[in-house]
């Protein structure tokens, strides 16, 4: 491997803008800045099309040195956070290629903000689901190489399930489309599923075929404050049981609530300091979502302090702000956060938010714990000066047990950030011999020189 770049062949290869020396610093970091994380490059290219990415691809492969994807730099796994070699920023690659409001599906660039696809989906009448919530930074490339999800999953999926094709800049250097803008196709393997979450190891995503939907006419969630958090845990399936479908069932416990419950938008007469807190949504027309917030009211009321019905369209939209600044104000509240992500069983939330506070003690660290609670996805968080190195490497081993506790609950060590390089070594507990394996096979066939995100994933 060369570590160091030739700079001007580089240049005069991919007729792109390059970065070098300090100006490469702002690429080196993803979300895991408040853990610690920094990586290195000799050189950034700032890429503005997909024939730029297939290039730079090449003569990497050529030159025999690693590259990194980077789209938004939101991510939680460092994925994104470079170990040597070149990054391709993909944040140039801005061009919608098509938009059919008729068709219900768009073509559109891997640079383009989430944020902005939900827009433009809004703007032509119709609706994009995923909502993960660094949207106004990350990227339609980063959502769909960690293939993220978020609150509303629950009813309408993760990114993966409004894929129809991607376009994908693959070793040795050239561009390859996997999937139409079909809502069906079985022919050949279904490669465009496979580079989906793949974090950047397979290939490089230039740009992406979505399907889209005409948006629910009203939203109407319930909150429900629990005293004991067994009870607000055991709502999550009384939710489940309602009656109706929710659009998203999502969870704070008591410190995650203690945190930013002083922001918390809407009117509340009792249920000062929860231990548990749940948010239910239904969606639909008028009528389906206040027959299917009733529903749910009544499901969630049991054992619950509060239960509030909010109806107005600010109202709600105020709700949603306050739930995506919850990882915000976890960032803040001391300046060091490890966040994970695990994923369990829904029956079995109420042990892994246990596991969180126990690893917690055991460590002398804050913790709290809020998440996708219908999807079983919990964000376990250990919260410490972010100036204490010791305490970081004690949330990093807390961190490491509430994994152990998520697979012998028949979990996974994560169910939306993504593995990227913290979780590398989670993922070989996971994965039995034969299965990983065959990830290290399919690492061999589409990246033979190991140079794509290298040391990340199935490192
Ligand atoms: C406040 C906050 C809230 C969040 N909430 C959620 C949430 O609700 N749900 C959720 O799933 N995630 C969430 N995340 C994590 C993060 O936003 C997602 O993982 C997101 O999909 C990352 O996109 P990005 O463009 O920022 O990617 P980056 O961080 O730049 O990269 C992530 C990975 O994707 C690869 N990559 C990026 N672009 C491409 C491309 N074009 N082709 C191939 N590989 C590529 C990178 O190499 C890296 O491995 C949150 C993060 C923050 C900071």
């Amino acid at each position: 491997m060369n570590s160091a770049v030739p700079m001007r062949e580089l240049a005069t290869a991919v007729d792109a803008p390059v970065l070098d020396g300090d100006a490469v610093a702002p690429y080196l970091l993803d979300a895991t800045e408040a853990r610690g994380l920094r990586g290195r490059a000799d050189a950034v290219v700032l890429a503005r099309t997909a024939n730029d990415v297939a290039r730079v691809l090449a003569w990497c492969y050529e030159h025999d040195v690693p590259l990194t994807a980077r789209g938004g730099g939101s991510g939680y796994a460092g994925g994104a956070v470079p170990d040597g070699g070149v990054v391709v920023a993909l944040a140039g690659l801005r061009s919608v290629r098509s938009i059919e409001p008729l068709l219900w599906r768009a073509e559109i660039e891997s640079g383009v903000t989430t944020h902005e696809v939900q827009r433009l989906a809004r703007e032509n009448g119709l609706y994009y689901p995923p909502d993960p919530g660094a949207a106004e930074q990350s990227q339609l490339g980063g959502n769909v190489a960690t293939n993220a999800g978020g609150p509303h999953a629950f009813k309408y999926g993760v990114t993966g399930a409004w894929v129809t094709g991607l376009e994908v800049a693959i070793a040795p250097g050239e561009l390859v489309t996997f999937g139409r803008g079909l809502r069906k196709d079985v022919a050949g393997y279904d490669i465009r599923s496979l580079l989906i979450g793949s974090e950047g190891t397979l290939g490089i995503v230039t740009a992406v075929r979505l399907k889209l939907i005409p948006p629910p006419e009203a939203r109407r969630p319930v909150v429900a404050f629990y005293g004991d958090a067994g009870e607000g845990a055991a709502a999550v399936l009384h939710a489940m049981a309602s009656g109706t479908l929710p659009a998203a069932i999502e969870f704070f416990d008591g410190a995650a609530f203690a945190i930013s419950g002083r922001a918390f938008p809407l009117a509340r007469e009792h249920a000062d300091r929860p231990a548990f807190v749940l948010i239910a949504e239904a969606d639909g027309s008028e009528e389906e979502a206040a027959t299917g917030q009733m529903l749910l009211r009544e499901a969630l009321s049991a054992g619950a302090e509060e239960v509030l019905t909010p109806a107005r369209p600010e109202e709600v939209a105020a709700l949603w702000r306050w739930r995506d600044g919850m990882g915000i104000a976890a960032d803040s509240y001391l300046g060091g956060k490890v966040s994970e992500d695990v994923c369990v069983p829904v029956d079995r939330l109420a042990e892994v938010v246990a596991a969180t506070h126990e690893a917690a003690a055991e460590g002398q660290l804050e913790a709290c714990s809020w998440g996708h609670a219908g999807d079983g996805n919990v964000h376990s968080s250990f919260l410490f000066d972010g100036g204490d190195a010791a305490a970081g490497l004690r949330a990093t081993a807390a961190a490491e047990r509430v994994f152990d506790a998520a697979l012998a609950l028949g979990g996974s060590v994560t169910g939306e950030h993504g593995v990227g390089l913290v979780k590398s070594p989670q993922l070989r507990k996971q994965l039995s011999p034969a299965a990983a394996d065959i990830h290290r096979a399919v690492k061999r066939l589409f990246d033979p020189k190991d140079l794509l995100n290298r040391g990340k994933k199935v490192a």
